[in-house]
């Protein structure tokens, strides 16, 4: 195990929240390391909708512009997977990587995302993405008059919601209730505004892979659409934060953070997915900035104290 530089800050996680900090940090002339394991959530997406001037951007274009600013602003970033962190007796952390190598830092922000838990429908995986979508902001636009199914699913609510928004775009949506049991209310409302149901349960999505998508019911019966919609379960990539006794909020039980992304550990930062699973691009690149300005900071605070102390006692 061999241990490297100590760094003001590490950064973990380099998609929108966590390289808008290590922007941010770097022109702040912090000393800045931001490890990525490279898998960010809107990858299978062509591209990306909603963050103004960037409108239609690959994902992985935004992702290497964002790169190449935080780079020449001084930041450091390597192609890492953390796999544990602890307090040191200095009260910084020592940061592990998969490959055994310690990093060490005086301040953590941990942006790590979340995953997408998709529903084990066959055909679902291969067309995340691509035609089959979960956030109507992000691609309704893009299928606005087409015909839509939007697939019930473990996130009841959120179907719901979905099938509601899409009704915007399109005068052809159908709600495939799949798992989800309608009171008579919602189904009063839904067909009231507009929006077809189909009941049963989804066995299959078929069709080539650009499209049409053919959507199977157990029944036998079969709906063409040309977009889907599905209501994936988020799941943070917050197994870091809690290791670290990062409080959860009893109330959505995702770890607490204030307003500028403090959590309960003294020392540690969230943005991003990681404790906001509904933001988008443009909101996980504001939470990254508003941690690195706290972080930074809390990092002159700390200095301040130091040399004060350092007076003090010469
Ligand atoms: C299919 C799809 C399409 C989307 N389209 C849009 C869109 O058009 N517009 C929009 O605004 N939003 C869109 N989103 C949402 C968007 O993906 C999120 O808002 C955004 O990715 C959040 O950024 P983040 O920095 O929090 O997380 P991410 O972008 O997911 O970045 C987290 C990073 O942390 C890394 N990481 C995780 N664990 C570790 C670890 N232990 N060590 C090191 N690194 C780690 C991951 O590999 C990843 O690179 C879409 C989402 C999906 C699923």
């Amino acid at each position: 195990m061999t241990e490297k530089t100590h760094h003001d800050v590490i950064i973990i996680g380099a998609g929108a929240a966590g390289l808008s900090a290590g922007l941010v940090l770097a022109r702040a002339r912090a000393s800045v390391l931001l490890l990525d394991a490279g898998e960010p959530r809107n990858a299978p997406a062509a591209h990306m909708h909603g963050f103004l001037s960037r409108d239609g951007m690959p994902p992985a274009e935004f992702l290497a512009a964002g790169r190449r600013e935080a780079t020449a602003a001084g930041a450091t970033i390597e192609p890492a997977t953390v796999r544990g962190i602890e307090r040191r007796d200095d009260g910084g952390f020592d940061v592990t990587l998969a490959g055994g190598t310690v990093e060490v830092a005086r301040t953590l922000l941990v942006a790590t995302g979340l995953k997408d838990e998709l529903p084990g429908i066959p055909g679902v995986s291969e067309r995340w993405g691509a035609l089959v979508h979960h956030c109507p902001y992000c691609h309704g636009y893009e299928v606005r008059d087409r015909s839509i199914g939007v697939i019930g699913g473990a996130a009841r609510e959120m179907s719901l919601k979905q099938a509601g928004l899409l009704r915007r775009y399109s005068d052809r949506v159908t709600l495939l209730t799949n798992s989800i049991e309608l009171t008579p209310a919602e189904r009063h409302y839904l067909g009231a505004f507009g929006i077809r149901i189909v009941d049963g349960t989804v066995s299959r999505l078929s069709g080539e892979v650009d499209g049409p998508v053919a959507v199977s019911l157990d029944d036998g019966h079969s709906l063409e659409c040309e977009a889907v919609f599905i209501a994936p379960v988020p799941r943070p990539t917050d197994d870091l934060l809690r290791s670290l006794g990062c409080e959860a909020d009893p109330r959505t039980g995702l770890v607490a953070v204030d307003a500028a992304g403090q959590t309960s550990v003294p020392g540690v930062w969230a943005a991003g997915n990681v404790v906001t699973p509904s933001a988008q691009v443009i909101t996980a690149a504001g939470a990254g900035s508003a941690s690195a300005i706290a972080i930074n900071g809390w990092l002159l605070q700390q200095d301040i104290v130091a040399a004060s102390a350092g007076r003090q006692s010469a």
